[in-house]
């Protein structure tokens, strides 16, 4: 058998929110290289005699890590190893997975690609908004609110004339210059918007505002990465936190 990596999502938390296969591949992998989004429930899935490797990039050198990520699963891959990346919600929404998938396979490795439930789904559902209620949006688009360095990022003037809902990862430190910028297009500053940290976790918070409010609502929350932004009428269907969210919070 050639060598094989499995590039898998790992979904938002909740390990019951794993697919089938993936559950599958961790529990066999040797190896897992795993990154920081990915919730420690999961891990136990791992056999005992496996390898857990924190390949996370918070305050590390994000390029020499990434090198050293490909490096290392093509090594083990070749020498046979089972190994997993396993990466939080979907590998190739936001998470390099495609990047990683280049550098395999033109270092002669197969990839399996297993998806996950990406955050930008996960979140919404876990409060009760239909990201794509047709009665509201048209379609749904996902965004990072985090620019490449040096990249010009999202068009929001566009955004907000697409009438698409629109989920924002990465976008709590900038929700406020988000915001500013979508109303500037044309967005109205009551339209219904909400933000979800750490969903389907035990630390999940969320906060249903307007567009025009979500910046302050965020600081008063609180709310802190990972969270999604969703800003569109479906935002609406919120559902505010329930008692034991609120006691949690205080
Ligand atoms: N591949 C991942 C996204 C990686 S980018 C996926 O498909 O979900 C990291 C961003 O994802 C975070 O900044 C946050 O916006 C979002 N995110 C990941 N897990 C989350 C969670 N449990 N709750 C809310 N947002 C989450």
């Amino acid at each position: 058998m050639s060598a094989t990596v499995a590039l898998v999502g790992a979904g938002p938390g909740d390990p019951q929110l794993l697919t089938l296969r993936a559950a599958r591949l961790i529990a066999a992998a040797d190896l897992l290289l795993v990154d920081d989004l990915v919730d420690a429930r999961v891990l136990e899935l791992a056999r005992p005699g496996a390898r857990v490797l924190a390949v996370g990039k918070r305050g590390g050198c994000a390029s020499t890590e990434q090198a050293f990520i490909h490096q290392l699963m093509i090594r083990e891959a070749r020498h046979g190893a089972r190994v997993v990346r396993l990466k939080g919600g979907d590998p190739f929404v936001f998470g390099r997975g495609g990047e990683e998938c280049d550098a395999l396979r033109a270092a002669g490795i197969e990839v399996e690609v297993v998806p996950g439930i990406t955050a930008g789904i996960a979140a919404p559902a876990a409060i009760g908004i239909p990201v794509t209620d047709r009665r509201h949006a048209p379609g749904v688009a996902f965004v990072t609110g985090h620019a490449q360095p040096g990249g010009a990022g999202a068009d929001w003037a566009a955004l907000a004339r697409s009438g698409l809902t629109l989920v924002v990862y990465m976008g709590v430190a900038q929700a406020g210059a988000i915001s500013a910028a979508l109303i500037a297009g044309g967005l109205a500053g009551a339209t219904p918007a909400a933000a979800i940290s750490a969903a389907h976790t035990p630390r999940q918070r969320s906060v249903a505002c307007t567009l025009a409010t979500l910046a302050a609502a965020i600081d008063g929350a609180p709310i802190a990465s990972p969270a999604i932004l969703v800003i569109g009428d479906v935002a609406a269907a919120a559902r505010q936190p329930g008692l034991q969210e609120v006691l949690s919070m205080a």
